[in-house]
């Protein structure tokens, strides 16, 4: 379609000054407030932003990139740190599996990664070849060392990262990016929200403002639903039969300065649930992610502190709940739900900005082409929840894959036999010895996850193929040695993380 041909909405309010508010402010403003779109964002005083999600995936780096701020320019401001992938201890209890790591990869894994794939192929309990990922993969070694992820010379050996950054500050600086590109913040309480006779948003109503009018409305109003789910009332499918955890808790620790600055993000086992560990430039976020069903949140708090060395009641705690699940549909009629409103899988592999990012840029791109219609709107939901579903997933092969028999939440997370039609495929698949890179290139269109994470998390967790392989003839097995060896001779290119941090 040509621009001329082009409608946009003239008038967009957002609802919510979260990180999903603010992340969509930016990409609006930055596109649309050219083409005579007015954007407001409005947010309560009152109503607090959920204030974590520090973590991210690689996707990142691009929304920074489509709105033109360099590293130099976000990262000091947002306390923020490299991410060379995540690390998750004491999820299997099986001999030299007690701990794997979910790279992201380079394009010179390439070799490393053939070989890995053909060791997990050979591997069988009964054929002990060596199949662990962390030998196989360079970023692994990267966060090992407490390395950044950038290569001295920036052309020849690129790797894929991610960020972690402070959730509050990241919003301030997302904030003041999206008023110098035109949106208006207007501080208020939505208290109703108008339809006409369609059904479609009209206005909502403020306590201080009155009642603002528009033509397309965002809801970024967190777990609340304020537009989505509370007005159109579009049905919240929860997942809480595959994934348990409803509540988290959040205690920050200071940085060990001596030890250096860490690269990765540590998401450990517990009793419940997992803490995750991640690194900013002037302290470590710490939570514990568990199920309300199975411990209770003094305990879950007594928990993470023993865990964070920390018996002392002055560090404060934060304790959250978590609407875990996604909206039919996150965009009905004229109004488009992105966040926690959207939905919410839990954190394990901080994932939920990268859905933020999804929404906004398939929604920008569907409606410049299709404008707000049916097909538009059926386009874009059924992308989106693929996503949420293909996520959710992966994420609950970690819990299944889990051999701990500590806790009955364990044991149930592995025995749950509430598992997709896919997810049972991959396993059966593995679990025969067949052949996986077939089974997920059938899957393809609906998975998020790349193959070399699905053979890094079942490898991993050591799990294996009970019967013994026979190998076919010619099909030789590679050395860890060898692929170790590849990785180290990487680093040369790399530096310190915190250094690299400090010349920026
Ligand atoms: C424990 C935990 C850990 C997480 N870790 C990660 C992570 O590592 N990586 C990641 O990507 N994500 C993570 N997330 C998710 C991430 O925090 C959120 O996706 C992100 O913060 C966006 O939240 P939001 O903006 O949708 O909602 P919120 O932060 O809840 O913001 C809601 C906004 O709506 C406003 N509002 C609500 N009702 C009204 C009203 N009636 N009138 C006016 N304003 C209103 C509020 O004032 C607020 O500004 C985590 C979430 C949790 C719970």
């Amino acid at each position: 379609m040509l621009d001329s041909q082009i409608t946009y909405p003239k008038k967009i309010i957002i609802l919510g000054g979260g990180t999903a508010g603010w992340m969509t402010a930016a990409l609006l403003s930055k596109k649309w407030s050219s083409k005579g779109t007015c954007i407001s964002l409005i947010e309560s005083e009152t109503i607090g932003t959920v204030g974590v999600g520090e973590g991210s995936t690689p996707k990142m780096r691009k929304f920074f990139d489509s709105l033109n701020i360099s590293e130099k320019k976000w990262m000091p401001e947002c306390n923020a740190t490299y991410k060379c992938g995540i690390r998750f201890p004491n999820w299997s209890t099986r001999s030299g599996y007690e701990s794997y790591y979910h790279p992201f990869f380079s394009q010179h894994d390439d070799s490393t990664v053939r070989a890995f794939f053909q060791n997990t192929t050979l591997r069988s309990r009964n054929f002990n070849v060596y199949a662990h990922p962390d030998a196989f993969f360079i970023s692994n070694f990267l966060a090992k060392k407490k390395f950044a992820p950038l290569p001295h010379s920036s052309t020849s050996y690129s790797t894929d990262y991610a960020y972690h950054f402070d959730a509050s500050l990241i919003g301030a600086y997302l904030n003041q990016f999206s008023q110098a590109e035109g949106v208006k913040r207007i501080i208020d309480t939505v208290t109703r929200v108008n339809q006409n006779c369609t059904g479609d948003i009209v206005s909502v109503q403020t306590i201080d403002h009155g009642i603002l009018e528009g033509d397309f409305f965002i809801d970024c109003t967190g777990f609340a639903g304020v537009l989505i789910n509370k007005t159109l009332n579009v049905p919240f499918i929860p997942y809480t039969d595959s994934l348990f955890n409803d509540s988290a808790v959040a205690i920050p620790t200071p940085l060990e300065a001596e030890e250096g600055l860490p690269s990765e993000t540590i998401s450990k086992a517990m009793k419940h649930g997992w803490a995750w560990k991640i690194p900013l430039t002037n302290r470590f976020g710490n939570g514990y992610v568990y199920s309300s069903q199975f411990t209770d949140k003094d305990d879950a708090e007594l928990e993470l502190r023993s865990h964070l060395g920390i018996d002392n009641d002055n560090v404060e705690a934060r304790h959250l709940k978590m609407r875990v699940g996604r909206t039919e549909l996150c965009w009905a009629r004229n109004c488009l739900a992105v966040g926690l409103s959207q939905g919410f899988i839990e954190p394990l592999e901080a994932t939920a900005l990268m859905v933020v990012q999804e929404t906004v840029e398939l929604f920008m791109d569907t409606y410049t082409s299709v404008g707000n219609t049916e097909k538009a709107r059926q386009s874009v939901n059924e992308k989106i929840n693929l996503i949420f579903d293909g996520i959710r997933n992966y994420v609950q092969m970690h819990y299944k894959l889990n051999t701990r028999s500590d806790t009955p939440y364990w044991i149930e997370n592995r025995q749950n036999k509430n598992l997709s039609e896919d997810m049972q495929s991959i396993l059966n698949v593995w679990d025969k010895g067949g052949d996986l890179l077939g089974e997920l290139r059938e899957q393809s269109s609906r998975l998020v996850y790349s193959p070399t994470s699905w053979y890094c998390i079942l490898a991993g967790m050591g799990r294996f193929p009970s019967r013994p392989k026979k190998p076919k003839p010619k099909m030789q097995h590679y050395s860890a040695e060898e692929a170790s060896s590849y990785c180290k001779s990487m680093m040369s290119h790399f530096g310190d993380h915190k250094e690299t941090l400090n010349k920026k």
